[in-house]
């Protein structure tokens, strides 16, 4: 996927403050070295590279950002983050679009990614890490994706790497406390 132009449409003054309040980031402290789009291990598929979303955040151009593809496909490797000359935690700042995007209506990304998306947080909120079946499973029922990808999990499940019971954490009800003070 080649990365778009930025488009300069409205722009809006409060969400830099808004991301970098919710982040605890300096976004404003970027100055476009590239490192980070030039790391990234999933830009070929995003739509503007992370470089370019960080610059859309100090511009202003929240609809743009908030619709944009590259928020869903962002794996939240934190690669970006660790290369960030400027110590801007690009990942969380993804993170927080894609919760901002999705609490304002505005994420226009394709259903499946927000129900990966939903699938994820539903089974770290009752376990306190991810537990793959729960997952799998709610994003199956969610999208009707039953036989995609069988072969994988069949194989996946026989190397023991989708377990049937669910690992929980001790800290499990720290997790429970944060997403309810989120939510
Ligand atoms: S690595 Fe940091 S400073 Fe460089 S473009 Fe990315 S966010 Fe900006
Ligand atoms: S955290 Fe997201 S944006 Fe950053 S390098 Fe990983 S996939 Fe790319």
């Amino acid at each position: 996927m080649q990365a778009k132009e930025i488009a300069q449409s409205q722009l809006d003054s409060k969400l830099l403050e808004e991301i970098e309040n919710k982040t605890h980031t300096k976004v404003s402290a970027c100055f476009q070295c590239l490192k980070c789009s030039s790391g990234c291990p999933l830009a070929y598929e995003m739509d503007y590279l992370p470089a370019q979303i960080i610059r859309m955040v100090n511009m202003g151009l929240r609809d743009e950002v908030l619709r944009s593809r590259t928020i869903w496909v962002c794996a939240s490797c934190e690669t970006c983050t660790t290369r960030c000359p400027n110590d801007i935690d690009i990942a969380h700042v993804m993170d927080a679009l894609r919760e901002t995007a999705l609490r304002s209506g505005k994420a226009e990304t394709e259903e499946n990614l927000r129900h990966f998306h939903e699938a994820f947080l539903s089974a770290i909120k009752t376990w306190g890490r991810v537990h793959e079946l729960q997952m799998i499973g709610m994003y199956k029922l969610k999208t009707g994706r039953f036989m995609e990808d069988a072969d994988i999990g069949k194989e996946m499940f026989k190397r023991g790497k989708i377990k049937l019971l669910p690992e929980t954490t001790r800290g499990r009800r720290a997790v429970k406390r944060i997403f309810k003070k989120t939510s």
